[in-house]
Formats: structure tokens, C-alpha cells, sequence
């Protein structure tokens, strides 16, 4: 079996297309081909489809929704650019990440006819129209939106698989990335309504054939990578195919937590062969 390569299929969001990383794409590129990597997915958020969906941050610094949407375009040019550039040392997709609220399904169709990426990262960031991973606050109010914390869960697993079904994206993002500002997150995923949604979601993912994002970026915000490790036991028994994702949000998070999480795999008896995302054919 050829030895493990490094690979990321969620990252390389930049300080030059998204405001709140750092640095920019071909900096981050270049960090990418430095820490050895074999190939990796550039997977910059969607922009919002209008002003009230901007992130706070966005909306504080009065960047308008079409600002964003016309950066979003120019983010494919650069990405095109680097993956003709750097071909003989890297191999790079141009890929997006998607958000999932009201409305949504219909823009990422329009920006997959308009951008034409290498493939999608199916992520939910928002909850009953709240942001779920932005701060503690929202996160409380999404909660008490919801009726509490299960419910919460509920909500968030049961959005993820109404995407899953609409987009059927290559790559599922940090799958349960709503336990973010949840302490006791271990026992709120085993509660039997919240761990039955998981398992739905899971058997979806495994009937598609697509793939888990192995979320490294967990580490810096919770205990662990996303997902948590029973979810991780639960889609290995399933035989989903698990690949790292940095979610690199500038230079200094490339690889970051990397090895850490892959070690956690091996020990899983995962053998490290990375799959490649499925590519839309245009
Ligand atoms: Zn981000
Ligand atoms: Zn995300």
C-alpha cells in the first residue's frame, strides 16, 4: 500500500475572499505545496444571497451582498489561476463551500451554473435563520429559538439532511459542527432523537457515496475534530470514506492539527487512503 499522502479536501478560505480568514490564496497555496501536500480542495464560502444573510462581520465593515457576490466570482478566476500555476507541485480544486438556510438551494444552483466548481462542500452554519458558529451569543439565541439544546441538534441534523438530499455534495462538512459551543456535547449527541437523526444523516451520506470531511479545525474549537468520535465509529462502520480538512482559514492554519487528527485515524484502523472528491462534469 503506497504510503499516506497529505491532503485537504475543506480549506484554503483567505483573508483576499473572505473576511474573517487572513492572508492570501496563493500564499496559502504556497503553504500547501510546503507542508507536502499532494493535492488540496479550495473551498471558499458562497456569498450571501442578500444583505440580511451577511455574517456580522460582514455587515459591521458594510461590505454589501453584491460586493461579496462579485468577490466571490473573481475568488474562481484566482483559484483557476494558482491550479494552472502551481500544476506541476500541487494538484488544486476549485470548489465552494455552501451555507443552507431558507432560499439557499436555488443560489448554490445558480452559482454552480455560474461558477462551474470542481465540486461542493455541503456545510450548515445557520439554524433557524441564526449562525450557529459565529459566537456564544447567537448560539444562545438559536437555542432558545429552537426550545433548547436537543432541539437545537434536531433542527440543525434535520437542515443538514434536507441539503443532503436537495445538493448531494461531494463533501459534507464538519457534520456536526453544532456542538461548537456545546460543553457537554458527548451527551447531547446521544440523545436518542438527536442520535437518530446522526444516524439517518450518516446512512444518507453512505447511500450517496460521498464523503466526510475530517474536520482538523475542530480541534481549535472543541476537543476533538469534526466529527466527534462516536459519530466518526458510526461512519466508519458504514464504510464512508473519511478525508482530512484543515479548514484552513490563512497560513498559519494550513496542516494545522493534521497530524494529530490522521493519528486518531490510524488508530481507528483507517489505512489513510484518501479518496478524491467526485468532480462535476461540465
Ligand atoms: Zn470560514
Ligand atoms: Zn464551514
Amino acid at each position: 500500500m503506497p504510503a499516506p499522502q497529505r491532503v485537504s479536501v475543506h480549506g484554503g478560505h483567505s483573508g483576499q475572499f473572505c473576511h474573517h480568514a487572513k492572508d492570501n490564496l496563493e500564499a496559502i497555496v504556497n503553504a500547501y505545496i510546503d507542508a507536502g501536500f499532494a493535492w488540496a480542495g479550495l473551498t471558499e464560502h458562497m456569498p450571501p444571497m442578500d444583505d440580511a444573510w451577511r455574517y456580522p462581520d460582514e455587515a459591521a465593515s458594510g461590505l454589501s451582498a453584491t460586493t461579496l457576490q462579485q468577490r466571490f466570482a473573481a475568488y474562481f478566476d484566482e483559484c483557476r489561476r494558482l491550479r494552472d500555476k502551481y500544476r506541476d507541485r500541487i494538484e488544486l480544486f476549485c470548489a465552494f463551500e455552501t451555507e443552507t438556510y431558507p432560499g439557499s438551494t436555488a443560489v448554490v444552483r445558480e452559482l454552480l451554473r455560474a461558477t462551474q466548481p470542481d465540486y461542493i462542500v455541503g456545510s450548515v452554519h445557520h439554524v433557524g435563520g441564526i449562525g450557529i458558529d459565529y459566537d456564544r451569543e447567537l448560539y444562545a439565541q438559536a437555542r432558545a429559538q429552537a426550545g433548547g439544546l436537543a432541539q437545537l441538534y434536531c433542527a440543525y441534523f434535520d437542515a443538514q439532511y434536507a441539503m443532503l438530499l436537495e445538493l448531494e455534495p461531494a463533501v459534507v462538512g464538519h457534520f456536526d459542527l453544532i456542538r461548537i459551543f456545546d460543553q457537554d456535547y458527548h451527551n447531547t449527541l446521544r440523545h436518542p432523537e438527536v442520535w437518530a437523526r446522526i444516524e439517518r444523516n450518516l446512512d444518507c451520506i453512505a447511500h450517496h457515496d460521498l464523503i466526510l470531511d475530517f474536520n482538523v479545525r475542530g480541534f481549535d474549537k472543541t476537543a476533538e475534530q469534526y466529527p466527534s468520535r462516536p459519530v466518526l465509529e458510526a461512519a466508519l462502520a458504514r464504510q464512508i470514506s473519511i478525508v482530512p480538512g484543515d479548514d484552513s482559514h490563512g497560513v498559519a492554519s494550513v496542516a494545522r492539527n493534521y497530524d494529530k487528527g490522521v493519528a486518531l485515524l490510524a488508530e481507528l484502523g483507517h489505512n489513510r487512503q484518501w479518496r478524491r472528491p467526485r468532480l462535476y462534469q461540465w
